[in-house]
């Protein structure tokens, strides 16, 4: 009698443990996707950081290659950025960085790789994406923004971007294929901003 009641209590602890066991196993899950994700992306807007873009971009050069297939990045710059934080303050230009994350996410689509690559510059990777394709992402992306009115503790304004494109061509590496990106993104810049430079193809 007396063994039977104890084997029954040292049941009902080993159930006890495997409950607490099972929750602390939970719990250690989901604490390591929060870490995983606060590793990939950027801590302001949520978007993929800088690091994650490079790795991602690396896995669709490394497939492209190997299917001869073609993918595009963007690299879009808000102009005049500084004048937001100059003007409206600091805290209103990281409500605009979320806010442009945002849009930029919502006028892409869902498997395209959308990315903060610097302060107020936001990087896009379009996988199995032609130039003239993306072009029309890029400019569907800057129309967006460009007839947004942010409002913000009483003040209201747009902002814009300038947009360059650059195509995978084999060979490339994806330091060149960014650069090109970064290049016509500047050269939107000097001659007019608040508009989409896609790189041309002889
Ligand atoms: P351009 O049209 O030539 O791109 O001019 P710009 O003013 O956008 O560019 P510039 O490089 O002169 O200034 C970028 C500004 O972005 C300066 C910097 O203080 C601001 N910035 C960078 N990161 C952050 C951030 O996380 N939050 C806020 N609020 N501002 C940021
Ligand atoms: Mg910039
Ligand atoms: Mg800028």
């Amino acid at each position: 009698m007396q063994t039977h009641i104890e084997l029954k209590k040292a049941r009902g602890k080993i159930n006890q443990y495997a409950r607490e066991l099972e929750q602390k196993n939970q719990e250690l899950k989901e604490l390591l996707q929060r870490v995983e994700q606060l590793a990939m992306n950027d801590y302001l807007t949520g978007v993929y950081n800088r690091r994650s873009a490079v790795e991602l971009i690396q896995k669709e050069l490394a497939r492209s290659q190997r299917e001869g297939k073609s993918f595009s990045i963007l690299m879009a710059d808000i102009d005049d950025f500084k004048q937001v934080n100059d003007r409206y303050g600091h805290e209103c230009g990281d409500y605009v960085l979320k806010r442009v994350a945002g849009l930029i996410r919502e006028a892409s689509r869902q498997y395209d790789v959308v990315a903060r690559w610097g302060g107020e510059e936001f990087l896009l990777m379009l996988p199995r994406t032609q130039l003239e394709e993306a072009k029309i992402v890029a400019e569907r992306i800057r129309a967006l923004v460009a007839r947004q009115v942010f409002s913000y503790q009483g003040f209201s304004f747009s902002v814009t971007l300038t947009i360059g494109v650059a195509g995978f061509l084999p060979g490339d590496d994806v330091d060149g294929l960014i650069r090109r990106a970064d290049k016509f993104m500047y050269l939107g810049k000097k001659r007019e901003k608040n508009q989409v430079v896609v790189e041309e193809r002889k």
